[in-house]
């Protein structure tokens, strides 16, 4: 950088502003900013890049442009978007800005034709260009291919995988009605996993793997959908702008006369688990109403395709199709009516607590949808049982009265159980519907929830961040290794490269025994496990480790002699985020609740219990008051899918929310940037800055340049002309260098040539 130069310097909202160097001082640079001149200020070496001469100027790769650093990217999809180009390149990573309208023809089927057998990078970036790599590595390689796209919340992750899944069943289906159910299944898992929330009207709150199938023609066979951590909280409480899953209140508004009347329906404002959050709202174009009345709504359809298919469970049934929706229904109502079920002390010294008088009603409603006896349910929620082993006398059986606040909870952790069942339920229903008995490979699509960070923090994010933490690192082997190989494999003899490994944040998390998860376990099992006593386990396991912290005490704490330091802070990736709570690691079912369910009358609701693994292997371990925590269930879920992914060959799309408001045309650059900064994406830059960033094919070389030459170089075999050529140019030797197949050149140097040779022939 010298004086004079254009330079990106930081902005607090913009994220960068363009300005001149006018000042170099000991530890900051003097910046004066191109658009107020004379008012100067002050930023540290670090946060100031070299800008592109012209920045206007935009490229489909940013690996094109002359400086590789986050002032030149942020720009660079800056000026993209402002022209609706979505999409950009860094390398083989695609970031896809969120644009919250329709650009034209962007997704039309004449746009998923022209993308069909075309590498990468020949046409503008796009989804679609991804999912045809991968469909291509798949056929050439003879391997499974995946595709992992992250983002914050509403940066468009679940869009743009069913992009990819629609492109996909589109241009390599059968023509067949399999093609269709794949993309239909979204639909229905979206009634049931998604919720409005502040930052997306239609929030994703599970996280799901989507694999399709094809035959050794590569043909579409099949499919196979893996979720993960449904967010079980927001079954029983959403904050007030947020609302819970979307299929409560299509129930309620659109369901059928004879329906609300069996199911004894109402408006959502009637039921606990709705009406603390916001009730007048609907997700989409259409209201919750129409969407359940809609004949051809895709919920309906998929539930037809399912009933009709010749080795369908419905077959020669057809009243089966109403049977299986009112099975559904009937458990989503019977979770709404257990919601309204309240206690109040009963005053006597034993300290328990009874139904409400008002209660015995909701409490017969919801005992009868889910195949209960009225007075078990009370007797269950009401109390709990115990075994003891005092006195020698192992086993026996003794029943203690719950209070208040034990039997709410024991209320909310069963509407927990019977939805988080019912969502496994929908999901292997899903699955049902497009079994293939052959496969060769397939290409699967992840969509699972970014780093998070609020001001409370549970036990959900920290999983999820956790998970982010795993992905961060096959991220970085992935990006890392292909770059040295491909440096290897041409013969290059560069120095290796380094980054930050994160092992050491993993290992804090799920180390055997003095994990974060592990200890989390541990405490629970103790007979009166405290946040307190967890946290200070935690810091006095790890001493001085650099990934965890202590929060500190706010001024207004200390104000209020209250303590507020509790929990621990834990240095992500992406940034440090606050724990203070492991308490939902935790949403066992006590013993006489899940025995109750799991012996249910009703076949259906047996069935839910007995299929999901969850109950399983606690009703194994139950005996032994042991049991698979959330924590360490997903743990071994995480482990599979990274065996999973590693086991294929990968593709990266980078989701960019532009704006809080969720609205189109805006750009919030600051925001921008921190989420390219925590996608790992500026890494990947500083990667590619002190690497060989743009590379060209000789025969490509050869192609673009014998124009301009004279005959007797292009005799030349292709590699010897561009030998030749940079020779005669005069190129600096260390800008370049010759691999086998093609030639590498240092950022921007390769725009550099391509302007000597046009403008100087
Ligand atoms: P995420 O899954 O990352 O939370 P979504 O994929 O649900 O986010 O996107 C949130 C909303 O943004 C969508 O409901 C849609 O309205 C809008 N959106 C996302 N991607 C696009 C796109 N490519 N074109 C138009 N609108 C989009
Ligand atoms: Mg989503």
């Amino acid at each position: 950088m010298e004086d004079g130069k254009p330079v990106w310097a930081p902005h607090p909202t913009d994220g960068f502003q363009l300005g001149m160097i006018v000042d170099i001082g000991a530890g900051a640079l003097t910046i004066e900013p191109f658009n107020r001149k004379g008012k100067t200020f002050l930023a540290s070496m670090n946060q100031v890049f070299p800008a592109e001469e012209d920045v206007n100027k935009h490229m489909e790769d940013n690996c094109s442009l002359m400086y590789l650093n986050e002032g030149t990217l942020l720009n660079n999809v800056r000026v993209r978007y402002s022209k609706d180009k979505i999409y950009t390149y860094v390398a083989n990573i695609l970031i896809a800005v969120n644009p919250y309208y329709d650009i034209p023809k962007l997704y039309a089927p004449e746009t998923i034709k022209s993308y069909q057998g075309r590498s990468l990078g020949t046409l503008p970036p796009h989804v679609y260009a991804i999912a045809d790599k991968a469909y291509r590595d798949m056929r050439v390689l003879k391997m499974s291919q995946s595709i992992i796209v992250s983002g914050e919340s509403g940066a468009g992750k679940t869009e743009n995988t069913k992009f990819v899944l629609r492109y996909l069943t589109t241009s390599y289906g059968t023509g067949q009605d399999i093609d269709e159910r794949i993309v239909q299944a979204n639909p229905l898992l979206e009634a049931f996993g998604n919720a409005k929330t502040v930052r997306n009207n239609n929030s994703s709150r599970f996280g799901k793997f989507v694999e399709i199938h094809f035959n050794e023609k590569s043909k579409v066979v099949g499919g196979f959908v893996s979720h993960y951590l449904l967010e079980k909280s927001r079954i029983c409480m959403q904050s007030k702008e947020e609302r819970n899953y979307h299929i409560f209140y299509r129930l309620c508004a659109g369901a059928s006369e004879d329906i609300r009347q069996r199911l004894h329906l109402d408006s959502p404002d009637s039921f606990r688990y709705l009406n603390r959050g916001c009730t007048r709202y609907f997700a989409s174009k259409d209201t919750d109403k129409q969407i359940m009345q809609n004949r051809k709504s895709p919920e309906v359809l998929y539930l037809s395709a399912y009933s009709g298919r010749p080795e369908g469970p419905s077959v020669g049934r057809p009243g089966r199709l109403q049977q299986d929706k009112l099975d559904l229904f009937r458990v989503v109502a019977g979770v709404l009516h257990l919601g309204n079920i309240d206690f109040e002390e009963t005053g006597s010294t034993s300290g328990g607590c009874i139904l409400m008088n008002q209660s015995s009603q909701k409490l017969a409603y919801c005992a009868d949808l889910l195949g209960l006896d009225q007075e078990d349910l009370r007797v269950s929620l009401t109390t709990r049982v115990m075994l003891t082993t005092a006195g020698g006398a192992k086993g026996t059986v003794i029943k203690v009265p719950l209070r208040v606040e034990q039997a709410n909870n024991a209320r909310d952790a069963m509407a927990k159980a019977v939805y988080s069942c019912l969502f496994d339920h929908v999901v292997r229903r899903v699955n049902q519907c497009f079994p293939f008995k052959t496969s060769s490979n397939f290409i699967g699509v992840l969509d699972i929830a970014g780093f998070e960070y609020f001001e409370h923090n549970s036990f959900e994010q920290f999983c999820i961040n956790y998970c982010n933490e795993k992905l961060q690192q096959f991220f970085n082997e992935r990006i890392l290794k292909e770059e040295q190989e491909l440096y290897q494999r041409e013969g290059l003899g560069v120095n290796e490269v380094h980054y930050v490994d994160n092992q050491d944040c993993i290992d804090l998390v799920e180390a055997k025994l003095v994990g974060i998860l592990d200890i989390l376990d541990e405490e629970n099992r103790l007979p009166q496990p405290s946040d307190h006593h967890f946290a200070n386990t935690i810091h006095s396991q790890h001493k001085d480790h650099f990934r965890l912290t202590v929060p500190r005490k706010s001024k207004l704490a200390v104000h209020r002699n209250v303590r507020d330091d509790e929990g621990f802070i834990v240095r992500h990736f992406a940034g440090a985020v606050v724990l203070k709570k492991g308490k939902k690691n935790n949403d066992a079912l006590h013993m006489s609740l899940e025995s109750l369910v799991c012996e249910s009358k009703d076949k259906f609701v047996r069935e839910l219990f007995e299929n999901s693994n969850n109950s399983k292997d606690s009703k194994q371990k139950a005996g032994k008051l042991s049991f698979i925590s959330v924590g360490n269930k997903f743990k071994t879920q995480l482990n599979l899918l990274l065996e999973k992914l590693r086991s294929t060959g990968s593709s990266f799309i980078r989701c960019v929310k532009p704006n809080l408001k969720m609205v189109s045309h805006q750009f919030e650059g600051a925001q921008i940037l921190s989420q390219l900064q925590c996608s790992g994406m500026v890494s990947v830059l500083d990667l590619m800055q002190g690497g060989f960033p743009s590379r060209a094919p000789f025969h490509e070389l050869y192609n673009m340049y014998k124009q301009y030459m004279p005959d007797k170089l292009t005799r030349l075999d292709p590699r010897l002309f561009c030998k030749a050529l940079f020779k005669a140019l005069g190129l600096n030797e260390n800008d370049y260098k010759f691999g086998l197949t093609r030639v590498f050149f240092r950022p921007g140097k390769f725009a550099e040539f391509d302007q000597i040779m046009k403008s100087d022939p």
